[in-house]
């Protein structure tokens, strides 16, 4: 899953079901989708019960951040968030001050130590804790816990364009680089007709594109009784009329069997895209990693998608800097995407997550050694990703629009490439075949070139 450094706000702005209280919200999302789809939950939430968002905290009546730890530089940007908010406690003690997330989890005592001024800690997703702030949530129509996980205020022009729904929760690999296993727990799958019926309720609202998440996707169902795979799920969720997009992510490799790879070819609404994860190209790195996968296995399975969907475009991520990697094994590393070639890697300096296996070893790969590492695969995807770009020009491609930047539409096509038009028409939300003019290593320009629907 990618775990981009990126901070959000929550969420753009859209009137409540219940009339406004005149009481704000703040929300300060850091980390992985999930945390995005549990803020999004959050937002609507406090919108049903009258709160309106701000983007200002110091005009909010409650402020919730939702933190990640998957590398010390993300627990660092919350921990100084986190600080900065003890000004705004002191001015006004009232407002509550929350923090959900990874860091939460088992940290409990310590957190409390270290940040007195925190009103409430809660576990993600465990949304019915939130109510010793907000008492009105006790109001809430629905049980807290019926509720679907992603919710949205039931009004006409709130809806999404786009939204997350997690359908399985933790995971049971212990790569022996990651954290996350201690702070989400094993893995759960959500129902399937639950998950079906939150999309469908969705697509009602006016959303077009669905991403399913979980750290291990496409591990979907195996803890649930009657065992249906991620391939079931897909074509049940495609079945649902008025729905345009689906993805998933993230992926492991040990999962991505044929018959998923199988059901994303066949199915209408199933984008061209898939987000596996190699982390190393050198085998003893992967071995130490607790990866369980060899780098063959990894590009089987580029292999097979390619081979059943010639235009499928492909992410990854990678760990540069793991305890002990050689200069020869970063550049099997380095030799894989070269050949592989794909559209968009994560790339990420090895951090130390203390409790974790590779913790215990040590962090031996300089700190500029692990930059000069990232910036050689950062400038090789440079190219890979101008090269393919280039090769669009004159294309016309379906783009969902899902905002406006500058001045111009901006949305993506079905391999999840950015694309960015003017149009003189309000076409916010439509898909529209567009005609690119121009390319650059991380995004297309292009034109209008047809009805929009
Ligand atoms: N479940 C996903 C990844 C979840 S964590 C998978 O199996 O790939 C998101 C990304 O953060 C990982 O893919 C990895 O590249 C990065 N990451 C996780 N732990 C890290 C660590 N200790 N140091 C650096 N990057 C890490
Ligand atoms: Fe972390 Fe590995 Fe689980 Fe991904 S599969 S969340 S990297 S332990």
């Amino acid at each position: 899953m990618q775990d981009k450094p990126t901070i959000t706000l929550h969420p753009a702005a859209s009137p409540a079901r219940l009339a406004p209280n005149g009481k704000h919200f703040f929300i300060w999302t850091i980390g992985c989708q999930m945390n995005e789809a549990d803020s999004a939950k959050i937002a609507a939430m406090l919108q049903e019960v009258g709160y309106q968002p701000t983007d200002r905290e110091d005009d909010a009546d409650i402020v919730v951040l939702n933190s990640c730890v998957v590398r010390q530089a993300a627990e660092d940007k919350v921990a100084g968030k986190l600080n900065s908010l003890m000004r705004l406690k002191r001015a006004k003690p009232e407002v509550p001050v929350v923090l959900t997330g990874c860091m939460v989890t088992n940290q409990q005592a310590a957190l409390q130590q270290r940040f007195p001024h925190v009103d409430l800690f809660f576990n993600p997703s465990d949304f019915g804790q939130l109510e010793r702030v907000v008492p009105e949530l006790a109001d809430l129509d629905d049980d807290l816990a019926d509720l679907p996980h992603y919710y949205l205020p039931d009004s006409p022009d709130s809806a999404g364009i786009t939204a997350f729904v997690p359908i399985i929760y933790g995971c049971n690999f212990l790569c022996s680089y990651c954290i996350v296993p201690y702070r989400r727990g094993k893995e759960r799958s959500r129902p399937l007709a639950e998950i079906v019926a939150e999309v469908g309720h969705l697509v009602g609202r006016g959303v077009r594109e669905v991403t399913l998440l979980g750290q291990t996707v496409n591990a979907y169902g195996h803890d649930l009784a009657e065992k249906p795979g991620l391939a079931d799920l897909l074509g049940a969720i495609d079945a649902i009329p008025g729905l345009e997009r689906l993805r998933f992510l993230t992926s492991h490799p040990n999962y991505m069997s044929n018959d998923i790879i199988d059901a994303m070819a066949e199915l209408e609404s199933v984008c061209e895209h898939m987000n596996l994860p190699v982390q190393a190209g050198d085998d003893d790195v992967l071995r130490r990693m607790r990866r369980k996968y060899s780098r063959d296995y990894w590009r089987d399975r580029i292999a097979y998608t390619r081979a059943r969907m010639p235009g499928a475009t492909i992410a990854t991520d990678i760990i540069v800097g793991f305890p002990g990697e050689t200069e020869a094994q970063f550049q099997q590393t380095y030799d894989l995407l070269d050949e592989v070639r794909c559209d968009k890697v994560h790339l990420a300096m090895y951090s130390p997550r203390p409790g974790t296996l590779s913790a215990r070893w040590e962090d031996d790969i300089p700190h500029h050694e692990k930059q000069r590492r990232h910036q050689a695969l950062e400038t090789l995807q440079e190219h890979h990703c101008t090269d393919r770009n280039a090769k669009r020009l004159h294309d016309t491609v379906e783009v969902l629009v899902e905002g406006m930047a500058k001045g111009r539409w901006t949305g993506r096509t079905r391999g999840n490439t950015l694309v960015h038009f003017a149009d003189e028409r309000r076409v916010l939300g439509k898909l529209v075949a567009v005609t690119i003019t121009e390319t650059s290593p991380w995004f297309l320009i292009g034109k209008p070139a047809g009805p929009v629907r």
